[in-house]
């Protein structure tokens, strides 16, 4: 047995198994070997049924049976009932006033029970315990898990992932099964040996043995620390020697005159914000140098990064000009390209710049899916037009046209420039590694890459996923700005919220309308789901509450062509309500919708969240979100509203990321799979001394050697994580 061998060659996998490891990316041996437990469960506070005795707390693993409600003979009090059996004995089970119980469960389901042991020694029953559905038995490490365990040590097992059609149980007999063939002796470790004694983390061979076979919860613990260790390290590795890259590349050098660019600037209808001002400084500097700039623009939806895009855009579009402003260049005109997410964002942008540039002789090119267009019109300077796309391209090829706004359009072959000297790339979560880099490609020398996103993530998170590039942060909003009112509404205080909103309607106003996210395993179940819930929600609103608004509809199973007709549609006013799922995160500007309603909004991250509020923040009425919690939300405790609270406290987007990595679960941190992490790198992620430590072995393995030569496993696993890192 081989690590890269596939399973199939070494065990019987039928069509069922075959598709549920698939649906988990497991294929070969080494595959198994690295889906790693989600969590340990003791079973040293397991008894076994036939040894319970009256008045003890008991937790008990078996299947269920004999399910049934009836009233009690004199109270009438509802009972639901069955029975537990695990191997040893059967126990009957009671539940008092709770006769939904029953519906919830069938007959033959694996159930963990915690209750307390009652009734007479001859006809013991749990009472009202508490109830766990498992799909299958623990794990036994001895032939039953009710055998009593000598050795307490040995009394935590493993706990994987399932799938339809895989248990947590084959994967450990599996792995155990690997492990006698002496799969370990045939593996190596990748991470150098003074690297893991530093921060004293086990090999690969050891943390395997350890992770999937604990003898003691420390050695679980220890496993889990090299696995997590490792995670960030590659990431970092990976993104150290792209920026590595990036520093021995040529660019385009050139300078400007501080005095030309504040002429610029101080045409705008509005004072930059001091950190427009020392975003712009950075980029200008970076513009100086001879290797390409590589930065990374964070800041909150209405911060004002267009404004900084433009600067930059003029910087560079003007670094040749006609009436000896700036400095002579070598290289004739210089270009560049801003990419944006949807054909929507693209136009913005095109109209946002003819504001900017309407008063220079430097022309804009705009080239979308469904057409191109020029500024200024040679027949009307004031004015776009429409031209082919032939033409447009023909002008880029040329030079003449010095910027050029568009979608992944932009990406084509068929798109080449006289001299891209800097890329543009707004919203750029929404673009892979790869569309970034051909952009990049389309020149010689690499271009000067500006990234923008409205994204905040967490300081650590952004130190590991964005190692290539330098962060400037837009930390501050343009003066005079209302602040959205947020408001928390219980599902019974809805009322309120509609009329409010009706009124908002009335006098001209529009609203979008969020739909709680959905969790469902099922990737095709969830989309039924989702479309399912976007039409009920709609149509309900039409029927009940908004019965004038004309209401429309947006999620994510829509084809891009749909979605920008339906934002199309809302920008013109032709709609007044959007129900939409969270797709709406992405920066559409539509001034005139002031209110967003969030249903459900327990269900989404604090960041995700004021993703979505910063929908509203682009006007300058006053601009209202409802966070409306659901029904089912109440029980769980203040925990939900102390929570939810921070929307209204908290000064910024980066103050609620952090939030969101402490107080929810790992695992549960909204949009963080798009980072390209496990759950287990979320967990180093709030650890920042590991993140640092990675980060400084990660810098300093490249700084010595660059490509890699003395590492080639690392080097392996960095290329294999390259291809599947597509967001970044
Ligand atoms: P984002 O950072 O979300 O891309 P935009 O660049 O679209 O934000 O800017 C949002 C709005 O704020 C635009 O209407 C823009 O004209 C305006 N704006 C930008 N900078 C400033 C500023 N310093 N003062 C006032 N308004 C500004
Ligand atoms: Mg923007």
């Amino acid at each position: 047995m081989q690590p890269h061998d596939l399973l199939t060659a070494h065990f019987r996998i039928d069509t069922v198994h075959q598709s549920a490891l698939k649906r988990l990316s497991i294929h070969t041996v080494l595959d198994l070997l690295l889906h790693l437990p989600q969590r340990y469960e003791d079973i040293s506070s397991i008894q076994s049924v036939g040894t319970l005795e009256k008045g003890q707390d008991a937790v008990v693993y078996g299947k269920i049976g004999g399910l049934k409600t009836r009233k009690a003979w004199k109270s009438r009090v509802p009972i639901a009932e069955g029975w537990v059996e695990d191997g040893t004995a059967r126990i009957k089970i009671m539940w008092f006033n709770q006769p939904y119980i029953a519906k919830m469960l069938t007959d033959g389901m694996y159930v963990k029970l915690a209750g307390k042991v009652t009734g007479s020694d001859d006809k013991l029953y749990l009472a009202n315990p508490e109830i766990e559905k498992l799909e299958s038995l623990p794990i036994d490490r001895h032939d039953s898990i009710f055998s009593n365990t000598e050795n307490l040590d040995e009394t935590i097992y493993p706990v994987y992932r399932e799938s339809k059609g895989v248990t947590s149980k084959w994967f450990f007999h599996t792995v155990q099964k690997c492990f006698s063939a002496g799969i370990l002796e045939k593996i190596h470790d990748p991470i150098p040996e003074d690297i893991l004694a530093r921060y004293h983390l086990p090999t690969l061979n050891t943390a395997l043995i350890w992770i999937h076979t604990p003898k003691k919860a420390e050695h679980a613990e220890s496993a889990r620390k090299r696995f997590a260790f490792e995670e960030v390290f590659y990431i970092q590795t990976a993104k150290a020697r792209e920026r590595a890259q990036i520093h021995v590349a040529t660019s385009y050098q050139f300078n400007t005159d501080p005095k030309h660019i504040e002429a610029f600037t101080e045409r705008f209808p509005f004072p930059l914000t001091r950190a427009q001002h020392t975003a712009i400084a950075a980029i200008l500097k970076d513009f100086s140098g001879l290797h390409p700039m590589s930065r990374l623009l964070e800041g909150d939806v209405g911060s004002g990064k267009t404004a900084v895009a433009a600067t930059a855009a003029y910087a560079v579009a003007t670094s040749r000009p006609p009436e000896g402003i700036g400095k002579k260049l070598e290289y004739g005109n210089l270009q560049v390209a801003y990419m944006a997410p949807t054909e929507i964002l693209a136009k913005q942008h095109f109209e946002s710049f003819i504001q900017y540039f309407k008063h220079l002789p430097i022309q804009i090119g705009l080239l979308t899916g469904s057409g191109c267009m020029k500024f200024p019109s040679k027949s009307n300077p004031t004015q776009p037009t429409k031209i082919s796309k032939a033409q447009l391209l023909k002008w880029v090829k040329s030079g003449e046209i010095p910027i050029l706004i568009g979608t992944h359009a932009l990406i084509y072959k068929s798109v080449a420039f006289k001299h891209l000297a800097h890329v543009i790339i707004d919203e750029q979560h929404r673009f892979g590694t790869s569309q970034r880099r051909a952009l990049a490609k389309k020149d010689a020398r690499m271009p000067h890459l500006l990234s923008m996103t409205a994204t905040p993530i967490p300081r650590t998170l952004a130190l590991t996923v964005y190692g290539d590039l330098d962060i400037t942060l837009l930390d501050e909003m343009p003066k005079g700005r209302k602040p959205i009112i947020t408001k928390l509404v219980a599902p019974s205080n809805i009322e309120s919220v509609y009329e409010h909103v009706r009124n908002e309607l009335a006098l001209g106003r529009q609203a979008y309308v969020i739909c709680p996210r959905i969790d469902e395993p099922d990737p095709t179940q969830e989309n039924a789901l989702i479309l399912k819930s976007v039409k009920q929600e709609a149509e309900r609103l039409k029927k009940e509450v908004f019965k004038k608004a004309r209401i429309g509809i947006l999620h994510s199973k829509m084809k891009p062509v749909e979605k920008e007709r339906v934002m199309e549609q809302f920008l013109a006013h032709a709609i007044d309500i959007l129900v939409a799922t969270s797709v709406v995160e992405v920066g559409v500007n539509v001034p005139n919708a002031t209110n967003i309603i969030i249903e459900g909004a327990e269900r989404f991250g604090l960041s995700q969240l004021h993703q979505l509020r910063g929908r509203v923040i682009r006007s300058t009425d006053q601009a209202y979100c409802f966070a409306v919690t659901s029904k089912d939300a109440q029980g769980k405790s203040g925990k939900t509203m102390e929570r939810l609270k921070a929307l209204i406290t908290a000064k910024n987007g980066f103050e609620l990321a952090e939030y969101d990595l402490t107080l929810r679960g790992s695992g549960e941190l909204y949009g963080m799979k798009q980072w390209g992490l496990t759950d287990l790198g979320m967990e180093a992620i709030k650890n920042i001394k590991m993140v640092e430590a990675a980060r400084t072995e990660a810098q300093t393995l490249i700084a010595n050697d660059p490509e890699l030569h003395e590492y080639p496993l690392i080097r392996d696993k960095i290329s294999v994580l390259s291809k599947e890192l597509h967001m970044e």
